[in-house]
């Protein structure tokens, strides 16, 4: 305990910012107050982004985001690199709590660079905005294989092997609180299984420790707008977790 009584708890804020963010791209939002006596202690790090007014930002070292994508974004190790118009790595914010993973881009995100868009992805938007009360900015999107396959044909096995380390390192960098796999591929990738979505879906599953709810694919509800009512009750019990009323595994 050094003279300074507040100087030291400075510096074990400093360590529990560190502890709690380790191994992720985080930007922890401070007051200027507090910005000011952590900056008086360390060499400041520039933002990573524009920050909102008020607060002062310090970034946390990990695995960025931006070297996997750029990684992805050079890709050639499957025949997909050679038909698609451009990768698509994934969209949202670094520091989501929920992240949506599906199959592979479709015509529209082969061409935009940006998964989800098109009437499946708009479908998506709606089960975001409408039903979750989230903002799509708030939660990060993602799919299984990051190239879109000729004629939005199925996955094949050999590619999605190649691309999943991909998807890995994406889920190891953002750490979300909960994750939602749509449709079978992602399901089944994430959770190595062969079991067929409608058995997945409805129960909580963990991946690397992080609860996994798996629902129907957005275009599948499109073709079967009858099995809409069971994404919703999958939706809300997504939203229970993340608003703390519910730990996965120790549900009464
Ligand atoms: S689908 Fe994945 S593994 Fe294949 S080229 Fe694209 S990024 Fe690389």
């Amino acid at each position: 305990m050094s003279s300074d009584p507040f100087r030291d708890i400075i510096n074990d804020t400093c360590e529990l910012l560190r502890q709690s963010a380790k191994g992720r791209n985080r930007v922890v939002h401070l007051s200027p107050e507090v910005a000011q006596q952590l900056d008086a202690r360390k060499t400041p790090v520039p933002p990573a982004s524009p920050q909102p007014t008020g607060q002062t930002a310090v970034a946390v070292p990990g695995a960025p985001l931006a070297s996997l994508q750029a990684e992805v974004t050079a890709c050639t190790k499957c025949e997909l690199s050679r038909t698609r118009t451009q990768t698509v790595f994934g969209d949202g914010s670094p520091t989501a709590k929920l992240v949506f993973v599906g199959e592979a881009p479709g015509a529209d995100e082969d061409r935009q660079g940006v998964p989800f868009v098109g009437r499946a992805g708009q479908l998506l938007t709606d089960i975001i905005e409408k039903g979750m009360k989230l903002r799509r900015g708030d939660v990060f999107i993602c799919n299984v294989l990051k190239c879109r396959p000729p004629g939005n044909r199925n996955p094949l096995p050999s590619e999605v092997e190649q691309c999943e380390p991909y998807l890995i390192r994406q889920l190891e960098a953002l750490r979300p609180a909960v994750i939602c796999a749509l449709g079978k591929y992602a399901a089944q990738t994430l959770l190595k299984t062969n079991a067929p979505i409608g058995r997945l879906r409805g129960r909580w599953h963990f991946y690397h420790g992080i609860p996994l709810r798996a629902t129907y694919h957005p275009a599948y509800l499109l073709r079967s707008p009858g099995e809409k009512r069971k994404t919703w009750e999958d939706v809300q019990e997504i939203m229970k977790v993340i608003n703390g009323e519910v730990v996965p595994g120790q549900e009464p």
